[in-house]
């Protein structure tokens, strides 16, 4: 058990939730990306999670057509 060490009202240092495309629940490549973004957040490697939010977010473009 820790004391209150967060402040309420100081900003946390993650990405807002709008910065965090939500993977298609039927798309495998989505969902290998939100693999690869948990397994870098959970390393700390932000880097690599903003590049997995990019990289979902320009992928999120083809559902709105019919995949073949
Ligand atoms: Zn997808």
């Amino acid at each position: 058990m820790t004391g209150p060490s967060l402040v309420l009202g100081e900003p946390l240092d993650l990405p807002l939730p709008e910065a965090w495309p939500k993977p298609h629940p039927r798309c495998r490549a989505c969902a290998q990306l939100a693999k690869e973004r948990l397994e870098a957040q959970a390393e700390g490697d932000y880097s690599k999670v903003s590049d997995a939010n990019v990289e979902l977010r320009r992928h999120a473009s083809p559902h709105r057509r019919r995949q073949p």
